[in-house]
């Protein structure tokens, strides 16, 4: 179904609505957007996915994947702030730029009916896509309580000046204490922070806000966005999600190519095994890199472990070898019982792998929503950003044990907190992959999610409303 063609009209009578779409930096934001441009596209909707340059690889294999889906290359002005985490700096040049968008969006064919703009870009882009009349839309990649913190915390951060922030009442999510919001807002100077006070407001501009969540998960916080209890004027926020995930590239590839933890997992008992992966920015220390490594050890879980000692877009340490970090003998003393893996996995292949029977993630929004897709039992260990709140509302839906006193596992963080011991970490891990009220309700929270896409589901439903809304106009 993902590469059926949209019905463009013959003989002019209906036109199907085109829609562009504006994605963000980093490769979880990047998802999101291919993910959407792949559904509405299958709802019938023309595709135009704008491709900020220079962008990564992933972009050639969606060139090469997904033909019906058009590219609109979108140069970027040089910008440069040397000092800033590399991540947000690259949200900032697109945001400068988006001026230079308005010329190329008008001249795009057939004219766009709404565009699509990725929340963290939505302050510097929503004047020019306004002065477009052109319909826009937000898509927000993560938990309803993070958009509900998105639209209250600008009026907070000006009444606390640079005081400290203790704790948040959000309406519908409750009483958030200061720590678990995301770190950088603490601080009133953070790159993320000025776009995150401007991006809130704006909010009340666009005309709605496509939210990778489902009701299921976030149903009072999304009742409460939509009854104007968090902020009044709020456009319409259209739960849609989990968007399933796309093939392309690398992941795509026939099976003899790809490594050699597949045919070892295709070996592996059913929901034997734990996955232990933290995203694409997590890094842990090294101490807490030999811990995790001693704690798998010990658990006497299969395993298979993909390890980051670097984050990928920030340059810090070089990197260090495995056996430097967890001695020589490690993978021998673990032997058939784990696997280690440095390089790229196709996550979902893994948690969709019958073997797979738990997930040791730092619960970023894709990863969490992704085991819940796959019904894996999950220990969240948040590394930064959003990942506390999104901790807090996964453990009260089921989605995913949050064992609190373990702090951040890393990410911006790592050096701020002392390692979790291998020993908590082995007998945690062992309760996760043993404990039957955990399997139970992420059995329970998986069923949902998927009843959601399915057709007739509250997501699919959603999604499928927007297009015939889209088409309705015009
Ligand atoms: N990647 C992959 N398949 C995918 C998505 C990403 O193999 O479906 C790889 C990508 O080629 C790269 C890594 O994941 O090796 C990180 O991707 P990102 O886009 O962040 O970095 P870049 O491609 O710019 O190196
Ligand atoms: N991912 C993957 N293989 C890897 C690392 C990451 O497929 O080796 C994918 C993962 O499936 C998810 C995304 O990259 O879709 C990570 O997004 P998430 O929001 O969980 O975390 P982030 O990397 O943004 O911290
Ligand atoms: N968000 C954002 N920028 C904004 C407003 C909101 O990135 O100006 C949202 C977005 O959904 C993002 C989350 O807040 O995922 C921030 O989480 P985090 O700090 O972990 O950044 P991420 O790596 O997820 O982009």
């Amino acid at each position: 179904s993902q590469v059926q063609r949209p019905p463009l009209s013959s003989g002019g009578l209906t036109t199907a609505p085109h829609v562009a779409i504006l994605p963000s930096a980093g490769l979880g934001h990047l998802t999101i957007s291919v993910r959407l441009a792949v559904a509405l596209a299958s709802h019938g909707c023309l595709v135009t996915l704008i491709t900020p340059c220079p962008m990564s690889r992933y972009i050639s294999d969606l060139r090469s994947s997904f033909r019906h889906i058009r590219l609109l290359d979108f140069d970027l002005l040089p910008f440069d702030a040397p000092d800033a985490d590399p991540f947000f700096r690259q949200f900032e040049t697109i945001r400068r730029s988006a001026n230079l968008l308005g010329p190329l969006l008008a001249s795009v064919t057939p004219p766009l009916s709404a565009i699509l703009t990725d929340v963290s870009l939505l302050s510097s882009f929503v004047p020019v896509t306004k002065a477009l009349h052109l319909p826009t839309y937000v898509t927000f990649v993560s938990c309803a309580a993070m958009l509900a913190l998105l639209c209250v915390f600008p009026s907070l951060r000006k009444s606390a000046g640079d005081g400290p922030i203790l704790s948040i009442d959000i309406p519908g999510v409750g009483t958030t204490p200061g720590s678990w919001i995301p770190p950088p807002l603490h601080n009133p100077k953070h790159i993320f922070t000025t776009q995150f006070v401007e991006n809130g407001p704006a909010l009340l501009q666009a005309d709605g806000i496509l939210s990778n969540t489902f009701e299921a998960l976030d149903g009072e916080i999304l009742a409460a966005l939509n009854a104007g209890a968090v902020v009044q004027g709020l456009p319409p926020v259209i739960a849609i999600g989990p968007q399933e995930a796309v093939k392309l590239g690398a992941a795509a590839r026939p099976a003899r190519e790809r490594d050699g933890w597949a045919a070892w997992l295709d070996g592996q008992p059913p929901k034997s095994v734990l996955y232990v992966a933290f995203g694409n920015r997590t890094a842990l220390s090294r101490e807490q890199i030999r811990e995790l490594g001693a704690g798998l050890e010990k658990s006497g879980c299969r395993f298979l472990w993909v390890v980051k000692s670097r984050i990928v877009d920030r340059e810090d340490d070089g990197g260090v070898e495995l056996e430097e970090l967890l001695g020589e003998d490690y993978l021998e003393r673990v032997g058939e019982r784990g696997v280690v893996v440095k390089s790229w996995v196709d996550q979902e292949e893994v948690l969709a792998h019958p073997s797979v029977g738990g997930f040791l993630s730092h619960g970023g929004w894709n990863s969490m929503l992704e085991a819940v897709l796959h019904g894996v039992s999950s220990l969240n260990w948040p590394g930064g950003g959003d990942q506390r709140m999104i901790a807090a509302q996964a453990e009260k839906r089921g989605a995913g044990v949050w064992v609190k006193e373990w702090g951040w596992c890393g990410g911006v963080n790592r050096e701020e907190s002392a390692p979790v011991s291998g020993e908590e970490i082995a007998k945690r891990v062992r309760e996760l992959m043993e404990d039957a009220a955990v399997g139970e309700a992420m059995r329970r929270i998986h069923e949902e999610a998927v009843r959601g896409i399915r057709a007739g589901g509250t997501s699919y439903e959603a999604l499928r409303k927007f297009v015939a809304d889209l088409t309705a106009r015009g």
